[in-house]
């Protein structure tokens, strides 16, 4: 199975990542956690050009173009041979922040994102996408106090994230078969707990 985790930023969906492979492989699945932008060689410099703040803004189209070629080489080296095999893939972001943040945030058009995803992915999607949800001041507060949180993405202006955030939550509310929202608002403990019954949940399905 295919998870992919979403949220804008300080929404602590990496620490999700490790919680749910943890859970995942206590019940003896073969699990790997993986990110994008990145998750294979050549993706993680793409993804080194992407959050280079030394360079100023790129320009949108070239993000997005990088965005997408980060994930053909991170679906042709990692992603692809693990489903093969029947390892589980949790992902740390997909495709739903390129139409979240470059579509939302970036106000790029859909049509050319969905044709990229066509062209990249063909017919794979993730089997279920959790959508960790709060308010932008509430993750910004978060992702300005832990250290590091200095590219420029997270220069970008709260108005940026409530536009990302209203796409995932509008992509949430369209394919609900495919995503679960999560208040990630809520303490660190009762989002953890919830993701131990999602693992609990997927363990019996
Ligand atoms: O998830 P993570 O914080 O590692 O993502 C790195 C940065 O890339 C974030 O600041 C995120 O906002 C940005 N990003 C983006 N568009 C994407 C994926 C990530 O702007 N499609």
């Amino acid at each position: 199975r295919f998870i992919t985790l979403e949220g804008i930023e300080g929404a602590g969906k990496s620490t999700q990542v490790e919680r749910l492979a943890g859970a995942l492989r206590a019940q003896g699945r073969r699990v790997i956690t993986t990110r994008e932008p990145g998750g294979a060689p050549i993706a993680e410099h793409i993804r080194a050009l992407l959050l280079d703040p030394e360079h100023g803004a790129m320009c949108e189209t070239a993000e997005l173009l990088l965005m997408f070629a980060a994930r053909a080489e991170h679906l042709d080296k990692t992603i692809r041979p693990a489903l093969e095999t029947g390892v589980w893939v949790i992902c740390d972001r997909f495709t739903d922040a390129t139409y979240a943040y470059q579509g939302g945030g970036r106000g790029l058009d859909v049509a050319p994102i969905a044709t990229l995803e066509r062209l990249v992915q063909g017919a794979l999607r993730p089997d279920l996408t959790l959508v960790f949800d709060l308010p932008p001041a509430q993750g910004l507060a978060r992702a300005r106090a832990r250290a590091g949180a200095t590219d420029r993405f997270e220069r970008e202006t709260l108005r940026f994230f409530e536009a990302v955030r209203s796409v995932y939550l509008t992509r949430a509310a369209t394919m609900p078969e495919r995503y679960r929202v999560i208040d990630a608002a809520a303490p660190l403990e009762s989002v953890s707990a919830e993701i131990e019954r999602l693992a609990v949940e997927l363990h019996e399905t």
